[in-house]
């Protein structure tokens, strides 16, 4: 009945009963105390048959396994050198740190750890590079404009320069 790894579980208790919580199922099931105590210390050799019976009843319902996640990954992390490359959706310019408003509850008021409110702006270069880089990494992106039309002269300088 023993196998060489132990389940996945973590075990708990209150003041009136005993719990194991069986992570491969993602389920917590109330359990006798003869069984937390056999579940607790898994390489005990003094076990009885009920113990043996309940907790063989909880493998074949599929409790128990001791199978442990090495890699959880989202389906589409293998793609993402890609989209970063090509697809790129959005770009957002700070195009200066100052603002005249300085509402008390600003995450930059100096209330919080965080950066405050500078007058630093970014320079136009900065600002065409950023542009000129998003707009080679956004070649595959259904809803980014044409690059000769997003990037337009006069639109550079309505927007940003003036
Ligand atoms: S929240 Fe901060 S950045 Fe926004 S307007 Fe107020 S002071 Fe300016």
């Amino acid at each position: 009945m023993k196998e060489k790894i132990a389940p996945y579980i973590h075990l708990f208790k209150t003041s009136e009963r005993y719990y194991v919580y069986d992570v491969n199922t993602d389920k917590i099931l109330t359990i006798p105390e003869s069984v937390y105590n056999f579940l607790f210390d898994y390489d005990s050799n003094k076990v009885d048959k009920s113990v043996v019976d309940f907790v063989g009843n909880m493998k074949i319902n599929g409790f128990l396994r001791s199978d442990r996640i090495e890699v959880s990954e989202h389906p589409v992390t293998p793609l993402l050198p890609y989209y970063l490359k090509n697809k790129l959706r959005q770009l957002i310019l700070q195009v200066t740190q100052n603002c005249n408003l300085c509402c008390d509850y600003c995450n930059y008021s100096g209330l919080y750890k965080t950066r405050t409110h500078t007058a630093n702006t970014m320079s136009a270069k900065t600002a065409e590079k950023a542009i000129g880089f998003f707009i080679i990494h956004a070649k595959d992106s259904e809803i980014v404009p044409e690059s000769e039309n997003f990037f337009s002269a006069r639109w550079f300088d309505t927007t940003y320069i003036n």
